[in-house]
């Protein structure tokens, strides 16, 4: 079996299972979250199965800058036109959930909470 088999967001990367698509290019693909926690919650992940900032290293500079040097312009796009949150969740004491290298990008028209919502789940 390969990682695009047994990972979920390979899967969507691949068109296998459907989302709610924000943005998609060679390298990377943006989704809403299936559960979000503030009013506009997206995913974006790279195409490549990366588990997380662990494995993704300094080798992947220049996909992670794309990642987020696109994240401004997508939050925009999507409505957070006056700010939002970043969070990328890594392995277990990250509370990571999915082991696909993913970033969460949240906003809304108010103010999020001083420190959530975040999406841990308790
Ligand atoms: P993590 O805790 O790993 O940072 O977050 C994983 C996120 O992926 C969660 O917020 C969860 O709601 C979202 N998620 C998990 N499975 C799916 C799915 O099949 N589709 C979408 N759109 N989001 C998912
Ligand atoms: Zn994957």
């Amino acid at each position: 079996m390969s990682q695009s088999d047994s990972c979920i967001f390979c899967r969507i990367a691949a068109g296998e299972i459907p989302s709610k698509k924000v943005y998609e290019d060679e390298d990377m693909l943006a989704f809403h979250d299936i559960h979000p926690v503030a009013p506009i919650h997206f995913l974006i992940i790279p195409k490549k199965h990366l588990v997380n900032l662990y494995d993704a290293d300094i080798k992947e500079q220049a996909l992670l800058g794309k990642m987020m040097g696109m994240a401004g312009q997508l939050a925009r796009e999507q409505g957070s036109v006056d700010g939002f949150r970043v969070v990328i969740n890594n392995g277990r004491v990250g509370r990571q959930e999915v082991y696909h290298l993913h970033i969460h990008i949240m906003g809304g028209p108010e103010p999020l909470g001083s420190r959530g919502p975040a999406p841990l789940k308790e």
